[in-house]
């Protein structure tokens, strides 16, 4: 078991290190966790868990807020060779309940409640809610994360008292470098989320090696990294990497707010003297990462970073990559010391990464100064290796549109100095705070509605978010009650998916422009919002093309209307 890496090579020579610190959503109240602390934490759990009927390759959900028991939660599952898939906090019951179903969990670890920013979610009524539905559940792990009770059915069990019986020592299973470590959902341009697979050998050394290179991790460094553990983020630069390398790893309950509490950033550091950084950042910090969501980061945020959060002294980079990819493929560093850094780019390709650009036609562009496809042109061992039950979902997805390579589904720009730059999405995919979408999932969402019979989504550039979704429907023809349905799809859409996922503008059309062969155009979509009415493009495949003025039409008025409110 890659546990053995995490924890016991550490508590076997320094045993009272800080593996974790837990910034608490109440602040100043900091939790310290050495590393002999949380392989026993880690051990308790995984024979709890075991008690339970978990055995080598069965899977379990993990629906937790970021704390040490969470972190223990997954190194429990990996432990004994159980599969972790962890389901972000803020999903919707329904949410939850289609991942368990398509991954078949046994069990869920959840807490009784969470906490973020003083106010109380509930976590346990949601589990509930989605374990409704899922036959394969056998039990449901719950946690203390307040005092307060919650009504305990007969497949639940308290996970404090079970682990307080359990014995200390839980010998790690052994595992072949090639079995699933854990799947994490996310999200494609189809409506269904798909399960990412990574394995134990290959992904542990991506994570580790890339958190050791990419941030110049040095040993004694305190590494903290803002990202829930339901993201690859949390997986990688929270848990898996630091602690096989050893480090002090924070975690943040909550986001710190800096300066704006929706900022759509996670930003990483490491401080060389236990400190958290605070603006301007302290001494002792040297390294910041700002890992940008969606839209390539903009100068001016780069910028306030730089010199207000880093004083003008820490390094500071992006970094690209995927939930895919298991670990960071494009960074300024490792690189020469001291080599420039350009504010806003990803830059460089890490170790064993080879990025090739493609053009329409399928053909690798050489040389400087262009734009094309992003593809990965041999395999690195971070890689994911399938999408749970649907291999050739995986096949399809990844490898068909230019064969022999790995597709990002992202485009980028090789600068006149072989730089790489990030330029966003190819296909209908969005990044709401971080947060990747796919917009026919909203889309499927709204479905739903009987009085909605067409959506269709885009993204649209937003300022805080990054990106933002649009959705134009068409309602029936006999409706009235126009703003009483879009706080109805507003509904649906946070309890099927989450909140973050509700669109921030509906607008009403009579119809969406189609194509001859009944496909969305979104692309002409997209022109209307960013005002490039002038600029269509090739729109003869339309079937009607007066459909294009009747939509200008509407949201000249739904913006009219906006401004006036
Ligand atoms: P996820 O798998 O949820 O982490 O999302 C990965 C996607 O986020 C990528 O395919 C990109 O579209 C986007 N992304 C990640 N890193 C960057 C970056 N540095 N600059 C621009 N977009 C990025």
């Amino acid at each position: 078991s890659l546990t053995v890496n995490c924890l016991d090579q550490h508590v076997q020579k320094c045993p009272d290190r800080v593996a974790l610190i837990w910034e608490r959503d109440e602040p100043g109240s900091a939790v310290h966790v050495t590393y002999r602390e949380l392989l026993d934490m880690t051990c308790r759990l995984a024979n709890t868990l075991k008690k339970y009927g978990i055995q080598k390759g069965d899977k379990v959900a993990i629906y937790m807020s970021v704390s040490p028991l969470s972190v223990a939660a997954m190194l429990a599952c990996a432990r004994i060779g159980a599969v972790h898939t962890v389901i972000f906090a803020g999903f919707s019951a329904e949410s939850l309940a289609g991942r368990i179903m398509d991954s078949g969990c046994k069990a869920v670890i959840t807490y009784n409640q969470g906490v973020r920013g003083g106010r109380i979610t509930e976590m346990k009524t949601t589990v509930d809610k989605a374990v409704k539905n899922c036959p394969s559940i056998k039990h449901v792990f719950v946690a203390q994360r307040t005092e307060n009770k919650v009504q305990m059915g007969g497949c639940d069990v308290p996970l404090e008292e079970e682990m307080a019986k359990a014995a200390s020592e839980c010998t790690p299973e052994s595992m072949d470098s090639e079995d699933m470590l854990f799947m994490l959902y996310t999200s494609g341009s189809t409506g269904k989320p798909k399960g990412i697979v990574h394995t134990q050998a290959g992904y542990l050394l991506y994570a580790a090696l890339t958190h050791k290179y990419v941030f110049d991790y040095q040993q004694g460094d305190v590494f903290g990294c803002v990202a829930d553990i339901g993201w690859i983020t949390g997986h990688s630069y929270v848990v898996y990497g630091p602690l096989c390398n050893g480090a002090t790893s924070v975690l943040f309950e909550s986001t710190p707010v800096y300066p704006d509490p929706d900022h759509a950033m996670s930003m990483f550091c490491t401080a060389r003297e236990n400190e958290l950084p605070e603006p301007p950042a302290p001494q002792s910090l040297s390294f910041l990462v700002l890992n940008v969501v969606g839209e390539p980061i903009n100068n001016e945020a780069w910028q306030w970073f730089y010199h207000v959060v880093g004083d003008g002294r820490c390094t500071l980079v992006d970094t690209w990559w995927q939930t895919e990819t298991g670990g960071i493929c494009i960074a300024p560093r490792p690189s020469e010391e001291k080599a420039e850094i350009i504010p806003a780019m990803a830059m460089r390709p890490f170790f064993g990464i080879v990025p090739v650009l493609m053009d329409e036609n399928g053909k690798v562009i050489e040389g400087n100064d262009v734009s094309g496809a992003l593809c990965i042109a041999q395999p690195w061992p971070g890689m994911a290796r399938t999408i749970y039950g649907d291999h050739q979902r995986f096949l399809d997805a990844y490898f068909k549109a230019y064969p022999g390579y790995y597709f990002t589904g992202d485009g980028a720009y090789r600068t006149e100095k072989g730089y790489y730059q990030i330029t966003g999405r190819m296909d209908d995919v969005i990044n709401i705070s971080g947060h990747r979408l796919g917009t026919a999932e909203i889309e499927d969402a709204m479905a739903d509605h009987p009085e909605v019979p067409e959506t269709a989504v885009i993204g649209y550039p937003h300022e805080i978010k990054g990106e933002g979704a649009f959705a134009f429907i068409v309602v029936k023809e006999e409706i009235t009650h126009k703003d009483r349905i879009k706080e109805e799809l507003k509904t649906i859409v946070a309890s099927k998916i989450a909140k973050y996922a509700v669109p921030d503008h509906i607008l009403v059309v009579k119809r969406l422009p189609k194509t001859r062969s009944g496909k969305i155009m979104r692309r002409l979509l997209r022109k209307v919002i960013a005002e490039q009415s002038s600029d269509m493009g090739d729109t003869t495949t339309l079937d009607d093309p007066s459909v294009i003025t009747e939509i200008l039409d509407a949201y000249q008025k739904y913006k009219k209307e906006k401004s006036s409110s």
